[in-house]
């Protein structure tokens, strides 16, 4: 058995450390740089055609008129993992994320099987960094909601039901805007409750969007960027007379 057990030690090792070490590897389009290990070309191809299309749709969801274009150096970078267990050990996120952006660095980093990968996380997490290019990185008017909301509202296939949203609040069984507007990423740790927040926030950035129009939601991100407060935007963009009054009107809708 002994001799067995070390040939097997012998032959697989460096195969293990291999797989760890592999180097990270380059495809290159007009606005990406991906970065992969052992991702197909099919499904690089696949990839660097849906970001070159959300790049040119998310700028103009969000009306923001560019001046700094991501070509070049400038380029984001998206950066493919083989899998799950790379990308939680080399981010350090929680286990429910199947993509997570750096948004000064524009940075984006997910993993090749990530369940709905080109539908949703990666229209997501471009969201992420283009809406804070418009309302700018270090603004303090931005809740995580709206972040999240923004970012939810781009993907393309979602699985929030507005039923179930309406017998939460119905049930008192939600968290009310105030709640919301404090928390962090961080203290969400059930997955009812990060579903909850999830499904609230991508509802209030849907009802913005929906009801008041696409035009309206640009000026709003431009007050966001030009005054750093919500309830200022909020109040100058719509005939909210507040957040109370934006929460209940959102309410009305998800009701009726
Ligand atoms: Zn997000």
């Amino acid at each position: 058995m002994k001799p067995l057990k070390l040939l097997f030690v012998f032959l697989f090792l460096p195969l293990i450390v291999f797989a760890d070490n592999q180097p990270w590897q380059v495809f290159k389009s007009t606005h990406f740089l991906i970065f992969y290990k052992s991702a197909k070309e099919s499904q690089l191809n696949e990839l660097a055609l849906r970001a070159e299309d959300y790049y040119n749709k998310i700028t103009d969801d969000l009306g923001f008129n560019r001046f700094n274009f991501w070509t070049w150096d400038n380029r984001a970078k998206i950066y493919l993992f083989d899998n799950q267990q790379e990308y939680m050990k080399a981010t350090g996120v929680p286990h429910w994320t199947a993509g997570q952006a750096q948004v000064n660095s524009k940075l984006i980093q997910t993993f090749i099987t990530a369940k709905g990968f080109l539908d949703n996380v990666l229209p997501h997490e471009m969201a992420h960094i283009i809406f804070r290019e418009m309302v700018g990185f270090n603004n303090p008017g931005i809740p995580l909601w709206l972040e999240e909301g923004v970012a939810s509202y781009q993907e393309q296939k979602n699985y929030f039901v507005k039923a179930n949203l309406a017998n939460k609040i119905k049930q008192g069984n939600f968290i009310n805007l105030d709640s919301l507007s404090k928390l962090e990423v961080a203290s969400l740790k059930a997955d009812d409750e990060v579903g909850l927040f999830y499904a609230e926030s991508y509802s209030l950035v849907k009802y913005l969007v929906v009801v008041f129009g696409k035009d309206k939601f640009v000026l709003f991100c431009q007050n966001l960027r030009d005054r750093k407060n919500l309830t200022r935007a909020l109040v100058l963009t719509y005939s909210f007379k507040g957040l109370a009054d934006f929460e209940d009107s959102w309410k009305k809708y998800i009701l009726k």
